[in-house]
């Protein structure tokens, strides 16, 4: 099991600890290296993100928590890149892609608020048809990839965080199993991107498995994809929580996992 995490937010986002508490709290359960990844600017999610003119203070934050732990564990300044954040110019040391909106009729809406509110927008926007929606989803997770210079797929199906027991849809459907098919194919073009085996939805009790799904994980890995697992963490005791079942979820899959510490490092 690898102790390290690279999804972690902060006050600075919409984390509810502050840099040194988290960095504090992953010494204590003995981590080797942690990423901060509060979420990239956008003015839907104005009070949850960070704007660019509080990326230096935040900046100073993290650098002054690899000073006082630098000795017991390796700190990493990242971004959680969203779709709709324009390019800031701050120099990440990584960044995790993620889709959290989509835009119709020029106003965003959210994928992960509700079952209800997704079939609210499918209505809305698409005539009802759910499969429409998840497609646009994943057409945009791949376009990120595309447009952005990412390092890990943030939660690679976000769009089915209510889905539990195909509650919503029904994630068999052929509609959107080639949705996430074609995305997979086309994140796998660029070179040494990893996707992350994000377990926060299953323990906050939202699904009983993480993102992305076990059929997901299984064709990235025919596909030689390699995987990291986060907590997508938002206070500190969440640091951690069911690693231990991810990793082991993850050896029985026969799936290749990395420490992502290496590949932050070697991009320097
Ligand atoms: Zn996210
Ligand atoms: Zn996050």
């Amino acid at each position: 099991m690898i102790l390290s995490n690279y999804h972690t937010h902060t006050v600075n986002s919409d984390g509810n600890n502050t840099v040194d508490r988290m960095v504090e709290r992953a010494v204590e359960r003995g981590f080797t290296s942690l990423g901060f990844s509060n979420h990239s600017y956008t003015k839907h999610y104005e009070g949850g993100s960070i704007p660019p003119h509080r990326i230096p203070g935040y900046f100073e934050e993290i650098d002054a928590a690899k000073k006082k732990y630098g000795d017991k564990i390796n700190v990493y300044k990242g971004t959680e890149w969203d779709y709709y954040t324009e390019d800031d110019g701050f120099d990440y040391e990584y960044r995790i892609g993620s889709v959290h909106y989509i835009e119709e009729d020029g106003v965003l809406y959210d994928v992960d608020i509700s079952g209800g509110d997704l079939i609210n927008s499918a209505n809305k926007y698409y005539n009802g048809d759910i499969f429409r929606l998840t497609e646009i989803y994943f057409e945009h997770v791949a376009d990120l990839f595309d447009r952005v210079d990412c390092d890990i797929v943030g939660h690679f199906d976000l769009v089915a965080k209510f889905n539990k027991n195909n509650s919503v849809f029904d994630a068999n459907d052929p509609r959107y199993v080639n949705a996430w098919k074609k995305a997979v194919d086309r994140i796998m073009k660029h070179d040494g991107i990893v996707f992350e085996v994000n377990v926060s939805p299953v323990y906050r009790g939202y699904r009983d498995e993480p993102f992305p799904s076990v059929p997901m994980i299984e064709y990235i890995r025919d596909k030689g994809g390699r995987f990291i697992v986060t907590g997508d963490c938002h206070e500190s005791g969440a640091l951690g929580v069911w690693f231990e079942q991810a990793y082991a979820l993850l050896d029985s899959l026969g799936a290749e996992y990395i420490d992502f510490e290496d590949i932050v490092k070697n991009k320097k």
